[in-house]
């Protein structure tokens, strides 16, 4: 029987709206040379939610997870989402790895690719509209002091 998880009632589809709403917010910009003129390419083939772009000014192709920290990843970005959510209510990795039915070393990698994704983002990496993510912006108020976290993250 399969180990029942919340994520199993999350929609990935959802997600991916959320997502382009938050970074898309003023019309889906190239991340390469930040040109406006631009067009859909199809979806991504696993990530079946995930648009595919082509930029027409540089002909360089993108999609909406390009330069997020959420880029280049297995898992289904609902699974990124969840696990970001759960670091916001500041549950342990341990808790979170039940939660998700996930591997501990799993979740130690997700939970330190978000971490550092939010303490060492450069403007064009940045989730744009990520404040309203409340759960990042929790983690985000703790830049000033990543070793901290880093401290505290090890004892969990
Ligand atoms: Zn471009």
């Amino acid at each position: 029987m399969e180990i029942f998880s919340i994520v199993n009632l999350i929609s990935n589809k959802k997600c991916y709206e959320r997502v382009r709403q938050l970074r898309w917010k003023e019309g889906v910009t190239c991340p390469h040379c930040d040109s406006k003129t631009i067009k859909k390419n199809g979806h991504d083939i696993t990530q079946k939610d995930c648009q595919h772009y082509q930029c027409k000014t540089c002909q360089r192709y993108f999609d909406d997870l390009t330069n997020t920290v959420f880029a280049g990843h297995h898992q289904p970005l609902k699974i990124w989402i969840t696990c970001l959510y759960f670091m916001g209510l500041n549950l342990s990795n341990n808790q979170i790895a039940k939660e998700l039915n996930l591997h501990k070393s799993d979740v130690h990698n997700m939970v330190n690719t978000l971490r550092s994704g939010v303490i060492k983002r450069k403007p064009e990496v940045l989730l744009k509209g990520e404040v309203e993510f409340d759960e990042m912006y929790l983690v985000a108020g703790h830049k000033g002091n990543p070793e901290a976290i880093k401290k505290s993250g090890a004892k969990k």
